[in-house]
């Protein structure tokens, strides 16, 4: 299983590394800080020696990195793995502010059931089953969220006791399963702005967005 150095050190930009397999453009490595899309976070952007990663994918504990033909790379050799800084950041930024406003919705509405998520560096979205517009609740659960930024709370990651691919995401009160980059305090998020997006019947989106990219 590769090592995934995303998950102790998600502000690693860069790293050196081993193909343990390769088969038609496609490799895998003993470590690696490069997200493959997961959880509904979008996969980082970068390159494996030089040569730009096309897709990478999680499968199981695995991740599969796609260069395609013409890379002479083999079996053993040793590699340098880099990924879009600038990029990682807005995600993990976007990451964090979603658990936060999750958390906060969830407080002030009572549990809904969430049905999605996606993070992308542009924007976080979360789906929920609702009945009515959750329009309403927008500016306050944003107000809320703002301050506790503000307050620069810390963000806990740590790996599940009995699970080790397993990760949490913890920050005051709040505590989800996830196992995607994230900032370590609040504080890095910067102001964010909340938008409600009716997509069916029943079914409600936040989306959020950075004010400061
Ligand atoms: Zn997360």
């Amino acid at each position: 299983m590769v090592e995934k150095i995303f998950r102790t050190n998600p502000y690693l930009d860069s790293c050196e590394a081993k193909i343990t397999s390769i088969k038609e453009g496609t490799l895998t490595l003993d470590q690696t800080v490069f997200f493959a899309f997961s959880g509904g976070q979008e996969s980082d952007a970068g390159t494996i020696n030089d040569f730009p990663v096309k897709e990478a994918i999680a499968e199981g504990s695995e991740i599969y990195y796609v260069l395609g033909d013409g890379t002479d790379l083999h079996k053993g050799d040793g590699v340098v793995v880099n990924i879009d800084a600038e990029k990682r950041r807005k995600i993990m930024r976007l990451h964090s502010a979603a658990h936060l406003v999750y958390g906060i919705f969830s407080e002030q509405t009572g549990l809904k059931k969430l049905i999605g998520s996606n993070i992308t560096s542009d924007k976080a979205r979360i789906d929920f089953e609702n009945e009515t517009s959750i329009g309403e609740k927008l500016p306050e659960v944003e107000k809320e969220a703002n301050g506790l930024i503000e307050a620069a709370l810390p963000i806990r990651t740590y790996q599940d006791e009995k699970h080790p691919d397993k990760w949490w995401w913890e920050c005051g009160n709040w505590k989800f399963p996830c196992g995607g980059t994230h900032t370590k305090s609040l504080g890095e998020i910067g102001k964010i702005k909340l938008k409600r997006k009716n997509i069916g019947a029943g079914k409600e989106r936040i989306e959020i967005t950075l004010e400061k990219e």
